[in-house]
């Protein structure tokens, strides 16, 4: 009973604050969307204790507590003992069992729950509350000492590796306590964990805290409380480890997040053969298909599941095990799904044929399944058309888009009998190169440029930077739930998990294959199929993904293409639900249909230039820059007028009346000439002039910073016979494509303008032409001249500029190369650890919008602009246009459309549908 004094109110401000959130017994204080504050588990299990689901009784410390811990040296706020201490009797009363009581004791999990799941990232402890007293308890309570000493030795083995930090030394020592298991199992001739008896397990358990004492010189503590703290310190802890700070930073989750900790009444899963542990997905993470998938294994602690050391059976295998459990289960599966309306992912464990929830979350899937789920979930009547958009992730769509084995070499590679083996298909998509076996040596070999396959026992998160520099993972142990599996399928890697005929030796680098005779080294090529599991010898070619056959190749009719029938009407939302458009930069007319096969409204930026290396215009082009007077060069430019016309009335064909815009010549006018001796005399020869003149002409071209000097805009104006040239092109390549019965819409661009006057002067050039081209012809054209917003002047003074142009497309490329004064060639160097290490910018700048600096000028250069002209058109063409988090930028902006690649033109509609939905 509340004693009277309880019931005084006291003011907030002096009551103590609340650290504590208890769930299951009836108890229910958060709920799902109290993530911040009680981490995806934490809230998660509250909500599953208000659905009414068998949840072990237990208690949530939250994330203030762990900013709290940070903040104040690791120390905790004065007022958690006591919370904690009465929330553990809490749980005491629900269940009538104590924490310590050597007659039956109550034992409990700590496990960590950031707001955002973290995978493996941090710390689990299982068990905690043995003691060499207490295990006696759970031996009588539980009358199966053989249960109670496994219960025992896992605990000292987590609790050694995780708050006493016993753990392997170097990357090829495997884990000591294994090594102690393995050694046991040995001695006593048996194969299996589960065989090892009792006595066994009790001299583990003395070997493991010997081990402890002689490796880090501390005695495991005996007392369950002081073992409590330490677990619960161990975790706020792994908050600040290593691998959980690469996977934030991989996943931009801020560190201020901090984590929470779930203290819970353990359940066993290995209490016997009536008692189980599995986890499983609502439906298939890898296809999406709406079957319930997962996995489990009898007699076993989720351990054994997650760590992959045991094969575990399907989960529809359970019904014959225990038929009312798994009728239970799928039950909680269509709950789950109805609530959630999400595809969830569960842990559960069976205690003596009494079924248990102990945590569910959204699933991770792959980019197959997020897109064929958030299909089904609209056709299911679960969500709504904006809800499925909001589900995918537009650089999901890039695993779609991805190539797989080409299927005739895949056959021969087959009939060569190059198939080694075959293990489970974790991640789609296909892969091939060279064998390593540790992480370092992937990110190491990775960033030679070569590609690698991460081949490991079983991984492990420390592995994460190797996973992520990998082409494809393999790994000999553990199932579709594996550490291995849930990590490559969301960084979208190929992984083919628990193949177990690899008998992998790290020492020696090498592995061999059960059933053959050949030995794979470091350094071999492997290939890797993760859609079917299948591990070859050697290099297999590739062929493009199924979306790119129907769309691009044509070599595949919809109709027998299900993914991408999914992605087509993923697509046909996604641009309802868009305001912005969506445009490709594209310099040749096959690139221009590829982009519109990919949905691209229009071309966004034809870099002419990039013609001029095309094949017989390279030679002209030399001439041009070569020439001494205007009249040579006018002669020059003669001969490449017509090229040019040739190439912009392909890319006006390709295009079929969307807007086009082309680029009047930008870069500097030495990368057309050689710099080499013998280039030079061969240019020489080719041109009948002498050695020397062309030497001398480019040595007179040089310049200290070409990036800042001749070109752009300034080549048109000092040689206005180049504008004059090109305009001509354009324009008659347009009457011509127009007169052929297909609309044209050019836009005409002039690149690096910082005054408005340098446009003026270039605009006048382009409409004297035009004119001039359309009294030849006798036709009349619509066109537009704008130009690019790529310095900072021309952000500053776009209202005058506003004056002339008709459009504006920002170059972010030199935009942000000009804002920051970070030469866009020479940048990696810097930029990397300026991202990784000293995070001075968010991510790298020349691939996601600097808001705050270039996107600043963006937005002063769009009001500057639209205050002059209303009517003005504005897009962008530089890298950022694909980038999902810049498109948003852009829409909020008010851009008229974003241009990028023609694969990631996907990519980019799906991003400006989720920024127009707020996503
Ligand atoms: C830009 O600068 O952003 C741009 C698109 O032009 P380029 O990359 O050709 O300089
Ligand atoms: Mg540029």
């Amino acid at each position: 009973m509340a004693r009277p004094q309880a019931k005084v109110v006291r003011p907030a401000t002096r009551r103590a604050a609340r650290y504590i959130y208890a769930f299951g017994a009836g108890r229910k204080d958060g709920r799902a969307d109290m993530k911040d504050l009680l981490g995806g588990k934490g809230a998660n299990l509250a909500e599953m204790a208000r659905l009414g689901l068998p949840v072990p009784p237990g208690f949530t410390i939250s994330t203030e507590v762990c900013t709290y811990y940070y903040a104040n040296r690791r120390s905790y706020p004065p007022a958690l003992r006591a919370q904690v201490a009465a929330a553990l009797a809490r749980i005491e009363k629900a269940l009538g069992r104590r924490f310590g009581d050597p007659d039956d004791p109550l034992l409990v999990s700590v496990r960590s729950g950031a707001r955002a799941s973290m995978p493996g990232m941090m710390d689990t402890i299982l068990n905690l509350g043995l003691n060499d007293r207490t295990v006696q308890g759970l031996i009588r309570a539980s009358g199966n000492p053989r249960f109670a000493y496994d219960s025992y030795r896992r605990f000292v083995q987590m609790y050694g590796d995780v708050v006493l930090g016993l753990k392997p030394e170097s990357k090829d020592e495997e884990d000591p306590f294994e090594v102690a298991l393995q050694e046991k199992k040995r001695a006593r001739g048996v194969t299996l964990d589960t065989e090892l008896d009792a006595d066994a397990l009790r001299e583990l358990v003395d070997e493991f805290k010997a081990l402890i004492r002689m490796r880090k010189g501390v005695r495991f503590p005996e007392d369950p409380h002081a073992q409590l703290w330490g677990a619960i310190g161990a975790v706020f802890g792994s908050w600040m480890n290593q691998r959980a700070i690469v996977y934030r930073k991989l996943n931009n989750i801020p560190e201020s997040w901090g984590t929470a900790v779930n203290v819970q009444a353990m359940v066993f899963g290995n209490m016997g053969a009536d008692s189980g542990t599995g986890v499983a997905f609502t439906r298939d993470p890898a296809t999406g298909e709406n079957v319930f998938y997962g996995e489990f294994l009898m007699n076993a602690q989720g351990e054994d599941v997650v760590a992959g050391t045991r094969t575990p059976l399907p989960i529809a295998a359970l019904e014959k095990e225990n038929r009312s459990a798994y009728a239970e289960l799928v039950r909680i599966r269509r709950t789950l799904e109805r609530h959630y309306r999400d595809m969830m992912d569960i842990e559960f464990t069976i205690q003596q044929r009494k079924l248990y929830m102990l945590q569910c979350r959204v699933g991770k899937r792959t980019a197959f399944a997020a897109i064929r789920i958030a299909v089904d979930m609209v056709r299911e009547r679960l969500i709504a058309h904006d809800e499925a958009l909001r589900r995918v992730e537009p650089e999901q769509l890039s695993q779609l888009l991805r190539p797989i084995f080409d299927a005739r070499e895949k056959e021969r590679t087959v009939k060569e009998k190059r198939l080694i083996a075959r293990g489970l298909n974790a991640g789609p998509g296909a892969a091939s190169g060279r064998v390593v076996f540790n992480a370092e040596d992937a990110e190491r070999r990775a960033a030679a440029g070569e590609p690698v396959i991460l081949v490991r026992i079983e991984t492990s998160p420390e592995d994460i930077g190797g996973m992520n520099a990998a082409q494809g993972i393999l790994t000999a142990r553990g199932g579709m739930t594996s550490h291995a599996a849930l990590v490559a399928r969301q960084m979208g890697k190929v992984c083919v998990a628990g193949c177990e005929a690899l008998l992998i030796d790290y020492k020696a680098r090498a592995m061999r294959i059960t059933g053959r005779g050949e030995v794979v080294r470091e350094g071999d090529f492997v290939s890797l199929d993760g859609s079917t599991g299948e591990v070859f010898l050697g290099q297999i070619a590739t062929t493009p993904s199924e979306v790119v056959r129907v769309l691009i190749e044509r070599t595949l009719a919809p109709a027998r293409a299900p993914v991408y029938r999914l992605y087509a009407q993923l697509m046909k939302w996604a641009d309802q639900a868009r305001r912005l458009g969506v445009r490709a930069n594209a310099d040749q007319p096959d690139q221009g249909a590829n982009a519109l096969a990919f949905g691209a409204e229009g071309v966004g930026l034809c870099r002419t230039e990039h013609m001029f290396f095309g094949e017989g215009k390279i030679g002209p082009m030399r001439e041009t820059i070569l020439a001494g007077t205007a009249e040579e060069r006018r002669a020059a430019l003669a001969k490449l007028l017509p090229l040019q016309r040739a190439d912009f009335a392909g890319l006006f064909r390709a295009m079929n009346g969307r807007p086009v815009t082309i680029r009047t010549l930008d870069p500097p006018l030495h990368e057309f000439l050689p710099h080499d001796e013998a280039g030079q005399r061969e240019v020489a020869a080719a041109l009948g002039i002498p050695f020397e003149h062309v030497r001398e002409r480019v040595e007179a071209l040089h310049e200290f910073n070409p990036m800042l000097g001749f070109r752009g805009c300034r080549l048109g104006i000092i040689h206005p016979e180049i504008t004059e040239m090109q305009a001509r092109a354009i324009f008659e390549a347009a009457a011509e494509v127009r007169q052929a019965g297909i609309p044209v819409e050019p836009e005409i661009m002039i690149p690096l303008v910082g005054h408005v006057k340098e446009l003026a002067l270039q605009a006048e050039v382009v409409r004297r032409v035009a004119e001039e081209v359309m009294r030849e012809k006798g036709t009349r054209l619509r066109y537009l001249v704008g130009t690019m917003i790529e310095i900072p002047r021309g952000a500053l003074t776009a209202d005058e500029i506003a004056g002339v142009a008709e459009f504006f497309s920002f170059g972010t490329n030199d935009l942000t190369q000009t804002t920051l004064g970070v030469s866009r060639d020479d940048a990696a160097r810097f930029l990397r650890p300026y991202v990784d290490t000293f995070e001075i910018y968010e991510r790298d700048p020349f691939e996601s919008i600097d808001r705050g600096g270039v996107g600043a000028l963006m937005r002063i250069a769009s009001e500057k602009g639209r205050a002059r002209r209303p009517k003005l058109k504005l897009g962008i063409c530089g890298e950022h246009g694909g980038d999902p988090a810049t498109v948003r930028f852009c829409h909020e902006i008010g851009l008229d459309y974003v241009s990028c690649s023609p694969f990631r033109v996907p990519i980019a509609r799906l991003a400006a549908a989720r920024a127009a939905l707020g996503a």
